[in-house]
């Protein structure tokens, strides 16, 4: 107890000896009870009453990786197919810092201050490295977050991105059947992510930022060539000239683009996520839109496409996990790997052998 203060002439308070930290402040906190598991009926009928702890368990359940959980989630939304599809689908992509999570604060506390259910996925790429995804999370939409009528999920974080997009794409059918009409899947405008994204919504978004050099340098033309709508945010303040003048830069490089096939040319409009600014206009353009679609038949064109487009992506991901996992190949690819490496063989070849092998056990 050497404490300056603890000194006979020191005036001040003294220094006592701590009390040792217990190890743990409730004995009885690891005793925590297990979650009821349901059935696969319970699940539904959960769901399709709108209960939303059912539902987070359920979308936890399409989230898991394994076999059996896989299963139950097959069986619900296989079930809760027939619910779905009443929704309006929305991607949302923007570079990080493109104001996103504001936006879709703002964009979805103007529907549910309509009496809308919104649901807010996510599909994150990095996920997978980090296995811990930000995009979707509740902290970032802090309006959105309170509201019961908004179910806010972050992106699946394990698996591939293919993988990981299925996921969020049978979460819209569990949500929809749980009656949200309207849905966001947000994604980082930067990778393949929204390709998987765009396969999946009605309408999608793009945010961009006025002022960051040529407007079309900032987001690789693909993306922008998949965009129903762009909208330029930060248009505040000093920023209103900045961003009219992109506008009228996008809009003419939109020109440019051959007619998409929906026969919607998209549009460029100007708005402030943070003070409120012309939210309500881009509503306006994504109703017009579904109107328009919905009367020249795209938009059920589309979301049969769609249906197609996942058949086949979940075909490609279960093959590869297939051979990936198993334990045979598992074993093998080390030193397929270093034998490419080393030329000691080529790719082909060893590709080659590595299937054989993989055929040869299918066939036992
Ligand atoms: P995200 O990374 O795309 O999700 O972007 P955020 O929504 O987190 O926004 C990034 C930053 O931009 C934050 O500091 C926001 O406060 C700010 N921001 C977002 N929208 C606006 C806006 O309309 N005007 C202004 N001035 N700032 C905004």
């Amino acid at each position: 107890m050497k404490h300056p203060e603890n000194d006979p002439a020191y005036k001040g308070l003294n220094v006592n000896k701590g009390i040792p930290q217990p190890p743990s402040i409730n004995p009885y906190l690891k005793k925590k009870a297990k979650r009821r598991q349901y059935t696969v009926d319970e699940y539904v009928d959960g769901i399709l009453a709108g209960n939303i702890p059912i539902l987070s368990q359920a979308v936890t359940l399409v989230e898991s990786s394994k076999p059996e959980h896989e299963e139950m989630a097959q069986a619900i939304i296989e079930k809760c197919l027939p619910h779905s599809g009443n929704s309006i689908r929305v991607g949302i992509t923007g570079v990080p810092g493109a104001g996103k999570s504001t936006s879709i604060d703002a964009l979805g506390m103007y529907l549910i201050n309509k009496g809308n259910k919104l649901a807010v996925l996510a599909i994150d790429p990095s996920s997978e490295r980090s296995k811990g995804s930000i995009l979707g999370d509740k902290t970032r939409m802090e309006k959105l977050s309170v509201q019961k009528n908004a179910f806010i999920r972050p992106s699946p974080a394990a698996g591939s991105l293919g993988g990981v997009a299925r996921k969020t794409r049978e979460t819209i059918i569990l949500c929809e059947a749980a009656g949200f009409n309207y849905v966001f899947v947000e994604t980082v405008g930067v990778g393949q992510s929204e390709t998987a994204v765009h396969s999946m919504v009605d309408f999608f978004l793009l945010i961009q930022l006025a002022g960051t050099g040529d407007e079309l340098q900032g987001i690789k033309r693909g993306i922008m060539e998949m965009a129903d709508g762009i909208v330029i945010n930060k248009a505040d303040g000093d920023n209103i000239e900045k961003a009219k003048m992109a506008q009228r830069q996008l809009q003419n490089a939109l020109h440019l683009f051959p007619v998409p096939e929906s026969g919607w040319t998209p549009r460029v409009l100007t708005y402030s996520a943070y003070y409120n600014i012309g939210i309500e206009e881009i509503w306006d353009m994504i109703h017009e839109y579904i109107d328009f679609v919905k009367g020249n038949g795209y938009f059920e064109r589309r979301r049969n496409e769609q249906a197609k487009y996942w058949m086949y992506e979940t075909i490609d991901e279960q093959l590869k996990n297939n051979f990936y996992r198993n334990p045979v190949i598992e074993e093998l690819m080390p030193r397929l790997e270093k034998e490419v490496l080393s030329a000691q063989k080529t790719s082909f070849a060893a590709a080659k052998e590595a299937l054989d092998i993989y055929y040869g056990m299918q066939k036992r």
